[in-house]
């Protein structure tokens, strides 16, 4: 399993290298790279594992965060904006956005990426709000690939985009601007204190 002394930090050269396309069927390197991107995120949602093996909470990672130069990443998120809160839990391989919406968005809290250790609190990332992707999805429980055609909105598309975005070298903060340099509407607004009261 992938620890935090695997992540490749920022100024590491794999984050900045465009990926290259991986083989399918996926050899067992890259298939066990992929469950392993998996696993590391299962881990990570769970705080008394996460805190035992020291590692970074995470909805998302690819393979050039672990040194490897390969199109593929998995991500598991909760869409917290919808009711009946749907996860998405996706092995991805050779991803593709096909098409997207004119609205951007931004997440009001800002982005953060395990592979990125500084603080840049303040600023957002300006993403499409909905893209359409096609992929082959590797199932975890079969071992079988199936190819896809998809659209995602709001933030499984925000982290979609920002893994993607590794599969071409190019971290958030690369893209990061202060809230009022975009025309990006927040994905939500902020809470204060007194109005979760
Ligand atoms: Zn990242």
């Amino acid at each position: 399993m992938y620890l935090d002394k695997d992540i490749c930090k920022e100024g590491n050269l794999v984050l900045r290298t465009k990926c290259i396309e991986v083989n399918i069927p996926l050899n067992s390197n890259d298939e066990s790279c992929l469950i392993e991107l998996y696993q590391y995120l299962i881990i990570s949602e769970n705080e008394e594992l996460a805190k035992r093996y020291n590692i970074r909470p995470g909805v998302g990672i690819a393979a050039p965060q672990v040194g490897i130069n390969k199109r593929m990443f998995a991500m598991n998120c909760v869409d917290f904006l919808d009711e009946k809160l749907t996860k998405y839990t996706y092995c991805v391989i050779n991803p593709k956005i096909i098409a997207h919406s004119n609205e951007m968005t931004y997440l009001p809290d800002g982005e953060g990426c395990l592979s990125v250790t500084r603080d840049t609190l303040g600023y957002v990332v300006p993403r499409y709000y909905s893209i359409k992707f096609k992929a082959a999805l590797y199932d975890l429980t079969t071992k079988k690939i199936k190819y896809i055609t998809k659209t995602l909105e709001g933030y499984p598309a925000i982290v979609f985009q920002h893994e993607y975005d590794h599969l071409d070298g190019i971290l958030y903060v690369d893209k990061m601007v202060l809230p009022e340099k975009t025309t990006a509407i927040p994905l939500y607004t902020i809470k204060s204190d007194e109005e979760e009261n």
